[in-house]
């Protein structure tokens, strides 16, 4: 056996299926395909993949209700697959545990540019009780460019990936983590949509990426979901600001 990184494409659609396992197989990854949702979860099971795709729309179970059950045993990255841009507003305020989302029909490099950032971000979210306190990251370096935050009763620590909101700690997904540090390090200086997306996809893709209207849309869900967990509003923000036709900063400091 090789120790290649394991991925799993749960995906009804012949033609969708064979693109997605060719992208991660020439990735890197070794690929196990599934046609429906319990199938998908039951390889998911025996494989522990690393990555999972896995289609919104399947012929039994539907891919929230797929991503929840995998999400009891497995931390894989999942990526949903969606077939239109508008279904992206239903998964706003929907805990389906997917850590990204892409609307089809894509590119073959807008995924691999999607599943190679995933990939270089923290697999897991260390106990916070184990890591209070410690400067330093998993590497045993500091890093005091992306060290800790705080603002409006927000508290972000970089090295421990926890956020904490009047002291009651946030479980956010990894996208949402890397949005909120993005918009805490800027401060009042607005981030464009198109940053946000080049943000999330890691420096090695601001070389003049293609930036489609899907993945602004993707960042707008994910702001969408930040907003609704850490309880922010709209209308009066604490911490997301809306910039309308632009992108979001940080709301002004409470005094
Ligand atoms: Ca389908």
């Amino acid at each position: 056996m090789s120790d290649a990184r394991v991925g799993l494409v749960i995906e009804d659609d012949h033609d969708i299926r064979e693109l997605v396992r060719t992208v991660l197989t020439q990735a890197g990854f070794d690929v196990t395909v599934a046609s429906s949702g319990a199938e998908g979860v039951l390889t998911a099971k025996t494989l522990n993949p690393d990555v999972i795709t896995l289609d919104l729309g399947l012929p039994d179970i539907d891919g929230f209700e797929v991503s929840r059950q995998i999400r009891e045993f497995s931390d894989a990255y999942i990526v949903m697959l969606t077939a239109r841009t508008e279904e992206l507003d239903t998964l706003i305020g929907l805990e389906s545990g997917a850590d990204d989302y892409l609307t089809k029909p894509f590119r073959p490099r807008e995924l691999r540019a999607r599943i190679a950032a995933m990939m270089r971000r923290p697999r897991s979210v260390p106990d916070p009780a184990e890591v209070s306190g410690v400067e330093a990251s998993a590497d045993g370096q500091a890093h005091p460019e992306r060290g800790n935050y705080s603002h409006n009763g927000l508290a972000l620590s970089y090295s421990s990936r926890t956020v904490t909101v009047d002291g009651a700690e946030m479980s956010l997904t990894r996208t949402e983590f890397e949005l909120l540090h993005a918009l805490l390090e800027a401060g009042r200086t607005v981030r464009t949509k198109s940053d946000l997306v080049r943000r999330l996809r890691d420096e090695d893709y601001d070389v003049g990426g293609y930036i489609s209207e899907a993945d602004e849309r993707s960042v707008e869900v994910h702001m969408g979901n930040l907003r609704k967990k850490l309880g922010d509003s709209p209308q009066k923000p604490r911490w997301l600001q809306t910039v309308r036709g632009v992108g979001y900063r940080l709301a002004p400091g409470e005094h």
